[in-house]
């Protein structure tokens, strides 16, 4: 396993070895992981270099607080996604441990013309989140819910929606819109739109932001609302993560029902159920409605 940044006693163990001496065996591993970190970028051969691997001349790594990881294992978990269809292999992975890490990761990697892709829970169908010989940054380890107030909430945009949710209600709070599946990022579904049950009264998830933080091509962090920097924030929300990297959100709240009644309707035409759905959604009766 290579990887930059800070390294795990759970790691180092995994060697299993039975050596008697604690002091030599802790001495060797740790040579061992050393050697193993990367320390830079061969830009004439687009190679990572360890320092044990450092013999030519090579562009220095920033430090991070999260991992840089190329090994196999880590590259393969991210050359695939829902759909199964499409595979891209990128030549790192980035786990962030910070917002600061985005930001040194995208401004090395765009003086070498690295490309990147940001990647939530991978749940894209068609290789959205995947990067050919690039730089994937899994988000998902930027996962803090650091506030809930009455009316809305900062996350980072690795937190999944369900996650969130089991937050908000003990306050009796909800986002307005919630996907069907709520095991997704909120980083990955405001980068798509997000549409769910309440969507006829409340709009897609993107329409429930009151503001972002986002990390822009160039490697700026920037903070954009309605109010401020109102074309960032329209690009980058439903922007297909094309338009920089969402790393924290402010999502509106609302009251969260107490009590609910379903009611189970069946149908064997299409054209009944299709003019019944319309006819409800327009009637507003009802505050979800799924198929
Ligand atoms: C079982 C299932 C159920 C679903 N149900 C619904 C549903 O009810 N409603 C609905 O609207 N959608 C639904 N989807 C689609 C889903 O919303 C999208 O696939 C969404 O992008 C998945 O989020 P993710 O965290 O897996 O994102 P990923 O697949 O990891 O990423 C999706 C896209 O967003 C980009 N991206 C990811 N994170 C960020 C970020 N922080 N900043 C910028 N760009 C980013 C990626 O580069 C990629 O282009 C469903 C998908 C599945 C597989």
């Amino acid at each position: 396993m290579t990887r930059l940044g800070s390294y795990t006693h759970d790691n180092q163990l995994q060697h299993g070895w039975t050596m008697k001496n604690n002091t030599s065996r802790r001495a060797v591993l740790q040579s061992l992981i050393a050697s193993a970190i990367i320390i830079g970028f061969d830009v004439s051969n687009r190679i990572w270099v360890t320092s044990a691997s450092a013999t030519s001349r090579f562009e220095s790594l920033p430090p991070l607080d999260g991992v840089l990881y190329t090994d196999n294992t880590k590259l393969a978990a991210v050359s695939d996604d829902f759909g199964h269809i499409v595979h891209r292999q990128p030549i790192a992975v980035l786990e962030p441990g910070s917002i600061s890490d985005i930001i040194r990761i995208i401004q090395f990697v765009r003086t070498y013309k690295i490309k990147i892709a940001a990647r939530g829970q991978g749940h894209s169908t068609y290789g959205q989140s995947q990067v050919e010989a690039g730089v994937v940054i899994n988000i998902s380890t930027l996962n803090k819910i650091h506030s809930i107030v009455a009316d809305r909430a900062i996350v980072d945009a690795g937190v999944v929606w369900s996650k969130l949710l089991q937050q908000t209600l003990p306050h009796s709070l909800t986002p307005p819109v919630l996907t069907d599946y709520i095991e997704l990022s909120i980083g990955g579904t405001l980068s798509v739109g997000g549409i769910g049950g309440a969507t006829h009264r409340y709009g897609v998830q993107i329409d429930n932001v009151l503001e972002v933080q986002v990390v822009t091509g160039e490697g700026k962090l920037e903070t954009c609302s309605k109010f401020q920097n109102r074309d960032l924030f329209e690009a980058v929300l439903g922007g297909l993560g094309q338009c920089g990297i969402i790393v924290q959100a402010t999502i509106k709240l609302i009251a969260a029902a107490t009590n609910t009644r379903v009611f189970l309707l069946f149908y064997d035409d299409l054209a009944t159920f299709t003019r019944d759905q319309r006819l409800l959604i327009s009637d507003q009766r009802f505050n979800y409605e799924d198929a």
